[in-house]
């Protein structure tokens, strides 16, 4: 395997084709409203900014991550990706700006694009029309109906923020602005796949629903998912120590079970699956089905290798994934480092190869290893059933609705004309 982690193929403007993705995060963890759940509050207090510093990100680091941000890269599309905290506390004013120091770095021959993720209480008109006429995705978090939605995502004053939202959806259909929604699957919301889903498909109207399952360790603001000592309780699979809200439980009262976030995802793949193919997009399903074709699952989670998707704090600091923003996992500075270094360098093509390296033998044995790699390394902390440790928390549920889903997704396959070549249906 290449220890460039694939970002190496095919070529442009006569040499290889380089790429990076970073999330930059120009305001840090700041944000306006508290949902319980979040992992990313509590970092303003685990990083190392200097004391009375502004958590914004200053003109100079600004200009200069886009300048290396494009220079580090050679292809002919260039991504940028903003998220927080909440991004749009800066204003559409900095946005204008980077659009502008895009267009004066931008090589002509290649694109800039934008996506901005956002809880989405804070987006008016003006943010509509800038977001329109800069051609921005915008990822827009949105949990369910009012009742699931408010349970956890409520503002600073612990009110729920379900009809803010509503009113930017509704302004996104009138302006026409490209999102996708993005949607957190907890303890409440596992529990009500499909009133989630129809919600979501005939309220939001949702052009791309994302999936996101919420696994928090209880000691997830203090430490990095896998800094467990060695003298740490680990449960194995089927311990009750796993059940989020029982009093031994090692995961927040909030998440996922495994076997909830299975149940989940059947319920709605198969509604999808008998009333909306072709209509309806579910990213998981989507890439999932590419997995089932032999290609590649586009999903960092569940394909080979991660390690692509950096994060960038507001002073510049590099950490190797938007989920392990932590002291161990900063990989440099791009004021101090330089940034294709930092992206293509051994320490992230490490990173991102550990996710195949460190699979336990049950994964490599599992007959869906193909569609999963172990899912992502942050939520692999438990034992299997017979002692090995490294086995991801969701297992038994991502088992089960591959099992259920196997067959189908070869029908759809089939039906496309597509190849089928991984599954126990290969024959049909
Ligand atoms: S650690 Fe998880 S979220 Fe991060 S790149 Fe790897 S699979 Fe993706
Ligand atoms: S379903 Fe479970 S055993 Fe199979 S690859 Fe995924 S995590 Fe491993």
């Amino acid at each position: 395997m290449s220890n460039t982690l694939n970002f190496v193929n095919n070529e442009f403007n006569g040499k290889e084709i380089k790429r990076m993705h970073i999330m930059a995060k120009p305001i840090g963890a700041v944000c306006n409203i508290d949902c319980n759940y979040c992992y990313y509050l509590s970092k303003q207090g685990l990083l190392d900014y200097k004391k009375g510093c502004s958590p914004e990100i200053n003109d100079e680091t600004l200009e200069h991550y886009i300048k290396s941000y494009i220079s580090s890269q050679n292809a002919s599309q260039i991504i940028f990706s903003w998220q927080g905290g909440e991004p749009t506390l800066l204003g559409v004013s900095f946005f204008e700006k980077v659009v502008a120091l895009q267009a004066k770095y931008r090589p002509s021959n290649v694109e800039i694009l934008n996506d901005l993720q956002t809880n989405g209480t804070l987006i008016d008109e003006k943010w509509c029309q800038f977001l329109k006429a800069n051609n921005f995705l915008v990822g827009l978090s949105i949990d369910g109906p009012q009742m699931l939605h408010d349970s956890y995502r409520t503002n600073k004053s612990g009110r729920g923020t379900f009809n803010r939202v509503m009113q930017t959806v509704d302004l996104f259909h009138q302006h026409q602005v490209q999102f996708t929604t993005l949607t957190c699957v907890n303890n409440l919301t596992s529990r009500n796949p499909l009133q989630v889903y129809r919600f979501l498909r005939d309220e939001v109207r949702s052009p791309i629903m994302q999936f996101i399952p919420i696994v928090e360790k209880k000691d997830f603001r203090e430490c990095a998912p896998d800094s467990a000592n060695s003298d740490s309780f680990i449960p194995k699979q089927g311990d009750k120590a796993l059940i989020p809200g029982n009093s031994r439980s090692i995961v927040e009262p909030w998440c996922v079970s495994d076997i909830a976030w299975g149940n989940f995802l059947i319920a709605i793949f198969d509604e999808w699956y008998q009333k909306d193919i072709g209509r309806v997009h579910v990213q998981y399903f989507e890439a999932i089905l590419q997995a089932w074709s032999g290609g590649q699952n586009p999903m960092c989670t569940l394909g080979p290798v991660c390690g692509k998707g950096m994060a960038m704090e507001p002073n510049g600091d590099i950490y190797t994934c938007d989920h392990y923003v932590y002291p161990e996992y900063k990989t440099g500075n791009i004021l101090e480092d330089d940034l294709a270094t930092l992206a293509f360098g051994s320490q992230q093509a490490l990173f991102g190869l550990d996710k195949i390296n460190q699979l336990p033998e049950k994964c490599q044995q599992c007959d869906y290893q193909f569609a999963c790699f172990g899912e992502c390394p942050k939520n692999r902390f438990i034992k299997t059933a017979t002692g090995e440790a490294g086995l991801n928390y969701l297992c038994a549920g991502w088992h089960k609705f591959f099992s259920h889903a196997d067959k189908d997704l070869s029908q759809i396959l089939r039906t496309l004309k597509q190849p089928v070549a991984n599954g126990k249906y290969i024959h049909a």
